[in-house]
């Protein structure tokens, strides 16, 4: 956004940026035109002009058929579609105070504005009408899952229920989409507020290129000279894993873990409350038992006895391998003349020390070989290896912050095929975590649209000229997000809501978990991985070791993930009454299932954005896991052919899975990619948590 925007009077609406026409290369949105004050007149715009298509194809006197009423809804809320993509972008990745209120406004006006369209019983009614008889519609493949998923969707959110139960949610949906920017706007509060300065005596064990993002952190915060550790995952995990000041990884680990926890106004707590009463009232009214009967009937997993099953089968093994990695780190401690309890401040720390002394590695080696560029190319690479796609940067394109980059994407024969914005460095504007996104879907309705796809990462900036380095799992990270990007780049659907990664949450995951198998592959890292001094690639006893050191601390990881996956569920399955005590409730769940003390879940109720900024993972968190059921299968097929580029078993991922966005039922694309549904053992294999699954 432009800086000087904000000082000129409010523009009128044919100045809008957000409302002209877009005069930019391939239309992308004029972020160096858009201001604060433009969204809440093109949101006004977009939604009059979105609810007059609505009543249009509710209206039209003609019989409803197919194209009068499921193409012409496909066809409704462009620019709705268009300013909700740019808003969003800016609200995640680059905020203001300006924009967060905006924002509160802008979620209650979302949602009342939808209410009245997804519970429009005439509307409904043409399309439960074609429904009913779609088999003799003549439609095509696509045609028929997008009549199904559209009925899914309007039946799901209510609109066959009577006036009276209709009122009621839309009251609920509207008070939700406020608890959840206020459950986000909390998380990001107490994100914003905190930070440890590192004076000299600080730093023991951490390393240069720590120190160098601790001061960039400062110097973005405007405390340059100094260096601190803020409460982004990005800084908090490489400190807990390095820092020898015991009393000072304690102290960013209670804070890090007690976002949204503090009694203070970014307190979360009361929030969790009230949503999960809403949603059980919501779930009820739609006739179901809990709120996780209701989200996960439209799912691949289906129930949640089924997500159950899959987390219990990995949860025994994981735990028990937590347990044994606790003692060996005790005896780490004891050896070296410690007289105090391993605690959850202290895991990392010891892992690191123990994945040292068992395979001779750590983080800390591989970081100057897995500089940020050369990871972009590798990512890139594959991408290029596997469905013929090239990458070239353009500088031409506006962006919301002057560290984004932008590529163009060219399909084998040289046509554009999309944009690809990457937007790495942590900053106090943007949320934490990472994330695709986009600011235009793929589709190609009335004529090719192009996707403009994005990536948010949140890694640490080098200092003073260095390039950013990033940890192994940085590495990862950006190859997950770069998946879901291909997932969004290569889509190849007719209709808008079908596009890219609009697919089931628990089918989500497998483009982008299984795309974080080609990184860590030896061919991938002796090409990229290069030393950011001198130049060397990785050494051959480093790589092996990396790749060894991969199946290290998996009980940990699994632990940590599983265990909130199953409070996530847990508060969607019990009455809403049991959890009206958040923390007593996290208690009472992690006692139950045996949470190692030492191991923390990986999101803390008051903190878990996933299932509280919004519903989109509400009983939903396990769907990594279910993914990568289907990634750790996945890969194998690339294995099995002897090539991790295999031209055949390529096509068949592109045409099968990366393309075809939600135009298919995803098992049946899953068994057209593998011949074969997947073998559930793989995941536990590529955790190296096989034996002690087999041993308990
Ligand atoms: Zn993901």
């Amino acid at each position: 956004m432009s800086p000087t925007a904000s000082d000129s009077p409010l523009p009128q609406a044919q100045a809008n940026p957000l409302l002209k026409a877009w005069q930019t290369p391939l239309e992308t949105p004029p972020f160096h035109e858009i201001a604060p004050e433009h969204f809440l007149p093109a949101f006004e715009q977009a939604f009059a002009d979105h609810s007059a298509e609505i009543a249009a194809i509710t209206h039209d006197p003609a019989t409803p058929d197919f194209a009068n009423t499921i193409t012409a809804l496909e066809r409704s809320g462009k620019l709705l579609s268009k300013v909700t993509a740019v808003f969003y972008d800016l609200v995640s990745a680059h905020s203001n105070p300006a924009i967060l209120e905006i924002d509160k406004e802008v979620s209650i006006r979302m949602a009342r504005h939808w209410n009245p369209i997804m519970m429009n019983a005439v509307l409904f009614g043409r399309i439960a009408m074609l429904h009913e008889k779609r088999a003799a519609l003549g439609l095509t493949g696509e045609q028929m899952r997008l009549l199904e998923r559209t009925y899914t969707r309007f039946h799901r959110a209510g609109a066959g229920l009577d006036e009276a139960a209709k009122a009621r949610m839309a009251e609920i949906n509207e008070r939700l989409a406020h608890l959840g920017t206020t459950f986000s706007h909390h998380v990001l509060g107490d994100e914003q507020d905190w930070f440890m300065e590192l004076g000299e005596d600080d730093r023991a064990g951490l390393s240069d290129s720590f120190i160098a993002a601790a001061k960039a952190d400062a110097e973005e915060r405007g405390m340059a000279g100094k260096a601190i550790v803020t409460l982004s995952r990005s800084s908090v995990e490489p400190f807990l894993k390095t820092a020898a000041r015991r009393d000072l990884r304690e102290k960013v680990f209670r804070a890090f873990t007690a976002r949204g926890d503090n009694g203070n106004a970014n307190d979360n707590n009361a929030v969790i409350v009230e949503i999960l009463a809403l949603r059980e009232e919501a779930a009820k009214i739609l006739g179901f038992p809990t709120y996780a009967a209701y989200r996960l009937e439209d799912s691949m997993a289906k129930t949640p006895e089924a997500v159950r099953g899959l987390l219990e089968r990995v949860w025994k093994p994981a735990r028990a391998q937590a347990l044994a990695d606790r003692d060996a780190m005790q005896a780490l401690i004891a050896a070296e003349g410690g007289n105090f309890a391993l605690a959850s401040w202290d895991w990392r720390y010891y892992a690191e020390k123990l994945r040292q002394a068992k395979a001779n590695f750590d983080d800390a080696a591989i970081k100057p070989y897995l500089v940020l560029d050369h990871m972009i190319e590798a990512a890139f690479d594959c991408a290029t290896r596997l469905f013929g796609i090239t990458f070239e940067e353009r500088k031409d394109i506006p962006v919301w912050h002057p560290d984004v980059r932008v590529w163009e994407v060219r399909d084998r024969e040289g046509q554009h095929k999309a944009l690809f914005y990457g937007d790495y460095y942590a900053r106090p504007s943007k949320r934490s975590g990472a994330w695709m996104t986009s600011l235009r879907d793929q589709q190609k309705l009335d004529g090719r649209v192009a996707p403009l796809v994005i990536n948010v990462c949140n890694f640490a900036r080098g200092a003073g000229g260095e390039p950013s380095l990033l940890s192994p799992d940085d590495a990862r990270t950006l190859f997950h997000e770069f998946g879901h990007g291909l997932h969004g780049m290569l889509s190849d659907v007719t209709y808008p809501s079908l596009s890219g990664t609009s697919v089931f949450t628990d089918f989500v995951e497998l483009p982008s978990q299984l795309y974080e198998h080609w990184q860590e592959q030896p061919a991938v890292l002796q090409k990229f991985a290069r030393h950011y001094q001198t130049g060397e690639p990785l050494p051959e006893d480093l790589l092996e070791r990396f790749i060894a050191a991969r199946k290290f601390n998996q009980g940990f990881a699994t632990v940590e993930f599983v265990s909130s996956a199953l409070i996530d569920l847990e508060f969607h399955t019990q009455p809403a009454a049991a959890s009206r005590d958040v923390r007593a409730f996290e208690q009472a769940e992690l006692d139950k299932i045996g949470m190692p003390a030492e191991i923390a879940l990986r999101h803390r109720p008051t903190q878990f954005g996933h299932i509280f900024s919004g519903d989109h993972y509400a009983s939903g968190y396990y769907s990594y896991m279910w993914s990568e059921v289907m990634d750790a299968d996945a890969f194998g097929a690339f294995e099995e052919a002897g090539d991790i580029f295999d031209p055949a078993t390529a096509k068949r991922l592109h045409d099968d899975i990366y393309s075809s966005g939600g135009s298919r039922d995803p098992e049946e694309a899953y068994v057209a990619f593998r011949g074969r549904e997947p073998e559930p053992d793989a995941l536990l294999r590529r955790r190296g948590l096989l034996e002690s699954a087999e041993a308990a």
